[in-house]
């Protein structure tokens, strides 16, 4: 057992093993709010807690945080456990919040007897200005000192729906010269006349995040409590509760939140996009979700190697955005289909091939892997498309491509030399006439020529027409997010779209979720939503290098 790998909270983790806590069962949550899609730092949240449970044999519950019903949709429940099931884990068990309503309820009823809670009558301003500052001490405002009997009336007429929203609050009774202003009688529920996507119109109050977060923590008898380093403040609530009510003593650890640059990641911000339709969807292959990433054809591997990869942090930081793109890249080498698309095309006709005549050439499907995954039929003539950028008429030294006089390979066919090019009358280059060596076929070839460069090519009568796109970074600065508008440094090319690009044949087969190489133009998968069978369509996953030039 290495040792010096372990990160803070395994270290924990086997430290409460060794000491035989909670007779050494580790059970984690993760706790998302169900008010929009899941992104890439759920997705950090998701591989630390599953990730600790399967390396300690522990459990892991997904526990829908639904507290707030103005926000909560059954859309985004769904979403949320496809997504986790795609990124490959599997809870314990599905747990909501809301199902716990009664028993925070008498939770609450057991701090007022206590004499630890109270009925507040003050607006939120009046809460606010009685609060103090983090130098000044608060001041109790004209109801702290209800009696027990009369709070017990209150919270539960609050509870029937007497009050309308806002009217009065539960506050804990702790300090209000803390120097932790969370600690300064913070509000545990308040009245919200709303409908509840799971218990309808049953409640009129809803618990606050720190009155529910833990005691639903306690009540699963959750072992390790991870959220990330804003909560540390709240630490000291969490327990203080937990020890007043007496209950399983679960414990909160804090790392810092995976933060990524050239986008946002609040969900707030998320929804402002879907919303104001910058993008199409949540799953837009330009949004930072789970959703988004697999449309763009990111695997999950590549995103739990991510989340490894760049560890659990005390501190807060900003990831590049390069290190995922790296990950995706380093799996699809290993495991896309390599295949041929022109994305420009120009027409390129071999004079000494037989016009008409089809010849079928094989290409393997993936050379990274042993015995290639078997090989495809690549369909070869007379009259080809190559990519216009392939040819120049007047190269500079060392352009390994197609020029006047000079000679390439076809990728899995011939050694072409370039012999005369087409004009219409505007001077645009119409067509490529060549000739091909007909000894020097890939795999037979006994020319004794030796050419520096290869292109890629589709045989024109064979050619499938196919859309592509090319995405690009969705924003142009490194944090929008710390922008004044976030929206105004949106970059307006992040979507390049081509409606006729040609792709060999073979790509009819394609199937969403799998990778494929389009030799020499980056990495593409099938877009699952708006392929149709008379039109498929490809997204750039990312292209073959790192491109970006910063
Ligand atoms: P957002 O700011 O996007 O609304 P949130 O924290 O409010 O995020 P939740 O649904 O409450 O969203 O998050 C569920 C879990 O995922 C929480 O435990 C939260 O700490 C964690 N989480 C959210 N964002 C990140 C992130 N960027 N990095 C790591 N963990 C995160
Ligand atoms: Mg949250
Ligand atoms: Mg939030």
């Amino acid at each position: 057992n290495d040792e010096k790998s372990l990160n803070f909270i395994e270290e924990i983790i086997e430290e409460d093993i060794r000491n035989e806590k909670h007779a050494g069962k580790v059970l984690t949550r993760f706790p998302p709010e169900p008010n929009g899609y899941l992104h890439i730092g759920h997705a950090k949240s998701i591989v630390l807690n599953f990730g600790l449970a399967q390396k300690y044999n522990g459990r892991t519950n997904l526990r829908f945080d639904d507290t707030n019903p103005v926000t909560e949709e059954t859309e985004y429940v769904e979403s949320i456990k496809n997504d986790i099931k795609w990124l490959g884990f599997r809870w314990a068990e599905e747990l909501y919040t809301s199902d716990y309503f009664e028993t925070l309820y008498a939770f609450a009823v057991k701090l007022i007897e206590k004499g630890l809670a109270y009925v507040d009558d003050s607006s939120s301003e009046e809460i606010a200005a009685f609060k103090g500052t983090p130098t000044e001490p608060g001041k109790p405002t004209p109801y702290r000192d209800r009696s027990v009997a009369e709070n017990l009336r209150l919270f539960a007429e609050m509870r029937d729906g007497k009050y309308p929203d806002g009217d009065k609050v539960l506050r804990a009774k702790i300090d209000l010269a803390s120097p932790n202003m969370h600690l300064r009688d913070p509000l545990l529920y308040r009245i919200k006349h709303a409908h509840h996507h799971r218990t309808g119109n049953k409640w009129r109050i809803y618990p606050m995040y720190d009155f529910a977060h833990g005691q639903s923590d306690s009540i699963e008898n959750i072992t390790h409590s991870i959220c990330t380093l804003e909560f540390v403040p709240h630490r000291p609530l969490y327990d203080w509760l937990i020890d007043q009510l007496e209950i399983f003593p679960s414990k909160q650890y804090e790392f810092a939140r995976l933060n990524l640059n050239y986008t946002v990641m609040s969900k707030r911000k998320l929804l402002q996009l879907v919303n104001e339709k910058y993008v199409d969807g949540w799953d837009d292959p330009r949004m930072p979700t789970i959703s988004g990433l697999r449309r763009r054809g990111y695997t999950p591997a590549s995103i739990r190697n991510f989340c490894e990869r760049i560890g659990v942090a005390k501190r807060e930081n900003i990831i590049d955005v390069g290190l995922l793109e790296f990950c995706i890249r380093e799996d699809l080498n290993q495991t896309a289909w390599r295949r041929m698309a022109v994305l420009d095309p120009v027409k390129l006709v071999i004079t000494n091939y037989p016009a008409g005549q089809t010849e079928t050439l094989t290409g393997e499907n993936n050379p990274e892997a042993e015995g290639g995954e078997g090989e495809r039929s690549i369909p070869f003539s007379s009259e080809l498309w190559i990519e216009r950028e392939d040819f120049m008429e007047n190269p500079p030294k060392k352009f390994f491509r197609l020029a006047p006089g000079l000679m390439v390979r076809l990728k899995h066919a011939y050694i072409i030399k370039c012999e005369d090019v087409v004009k219409d009358a505007a001077g645009n280059i119409t067509e490529i006439h060549c000739t091909y060596l007909p000894e020097s076929k890939s795999g037979e070839d006994t020319s004794g020529i030796k050419v520096k460069g290869t292109i890629h090519w589709v045989s024109v009568p064979h050619a499938k027409t196919v859309e592509v796109r090319l995405y690009d970074r969705l924003f142009n600065v490194e944090n929008p997010a710390a922008e004044t508008d976030f929206k105004s440094t949106i970059n307006p090319d992040s979507l390049q779209i081509i409606k006729n690009a040609y792709a060999e044949p073979d790509l009819l087969h394609a199937v969403p979720g799998k990778g494929y190489q389009f030799i020499r133009k980056g990495y593409f998968t099938l877009d699952s939503k708006t392929t149709t069978a008379d039109k498929l369509v490809f997204n750039r996953t990312v292209t073959l290098r790192d491109t970006w030039a910063k």
